[in-house]
């Protein structure tokens, strides 16, 4: 079913990729050498949004693949997930310069992009990383509260009942400070629980 829905759909993830690197809506596509597009399982019922490629992302143009991507993965693996069964998008698609927070500007730009991947994908779980992704994706589907240090780890689901979101810690948080690995791996568990809840 889903994947009738995705071939009969105006769009598909190859033209948005093809969209994003044409787009040159805000000024990031100037410094940036790839756009990070989206990566993972097309018809994957849990999708992963971060906030924005860093400098290895940018390189590769692939999601996660620097040193919170690796934490990521051990997380992933944690709770016995691996990246073929999840879809991994962000909020902005090209980096910005020295990794600075991304502006209103650049999210109101990009972001119709991820709210097409969101409706081609039709993830049954949302797993949102860091306080960027979890405010976008909040006020998205109309959910108040959003503060990523009162949220984590928490599992919210939308008013019609048929998205689960779970704002977790961003992984880089865990490069800066050892110790939140313990809050990340508890984040992780409500993932698991709400991976359950589906069967
Ligand atoms: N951080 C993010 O938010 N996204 C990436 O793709 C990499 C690091």
């Amino acid at each position: 079913m889903k994947l009738l829905m995705i071939i009969m759909s105006e769009y598909t993830l190859e033209s948005i990729a093809d969209e994003i690197k044409q787009c040159t809506r805000c000024d990031l596509y100037k410094t940036r050498n790839n756009p990070v597009t989206g990566d993972g399982c097309k018809t994957a019922d849990i999708l992963f949004i971060g906030e924005a490629p860093g400098r290895n992302e940018d390189l590769q143009g692939k999601p996660f693949v620097g040193r919170a991507g690796k934490i990521l993965d051990k997380l992933l693996e944690n709770i016995g997930l691996d990246r073929n069964q999840i879809y991994i998008g962000n909020i902005l698609k090209c980096r910005p310069p020295g990794n600075r927070n991304p502006l209103k500007n650049e999210i109101d730009s990009c972001s119709n992009f991820l709210d097409k991947q969101i409706d081609l994908i039709k993830p049954k779980i949302i797993v949102t990383l860091g306080s960027f992704s979890t405010t976008y994706v909040f006020e998205k589907f109309g959910i108040p509260e959003n503060k990523i240090s009162r949220v984590h780890g928490t599992q919210f689901k939308t008013k019609d009942g048929k998205l689960i979101i779970v704002p977790v810690y961003h992984p880089a948080v865990a490069t800066y400070d050892p110790n939140k690995i313990f809050d990340l791996e508890k984040d992780f568990e409500t993932i698991k629980e709400s991976l359950n809840d589906l069967d």
